[in-house]
């Protein structure tokens, strides 16, 4: 799996995408970031959020 920028998708920016985006696309986490008008850390922080929630599109890095 590649973002359209290119750069190959972790696992954890393909289940951030499954997420955020109602429309199928799969983005990394800066173009993530871009396209939904936040930081890249706050991201990471949701990442975090769901890894404790126990959500399976998330994997500890
Ligand atoms: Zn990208």
């Amino acid at each position: 799996m590649t973002c359209l920028c290119g750069k190959e998708l972790t696992y954890n920016e393909a289940g951030l995408s499954k997420k955020f985006l109602a429309d199928g696309q799969l983005l990394c986490l800066h173009c993530l970031a871009k396209r939904l008008d936040v930081t890249e850390e706050r991201l990471k922080e949701k990442i975090e959020e769901f890894l404790r929630a126990g959500c399976k599109l998330f994997v500890k890095e």
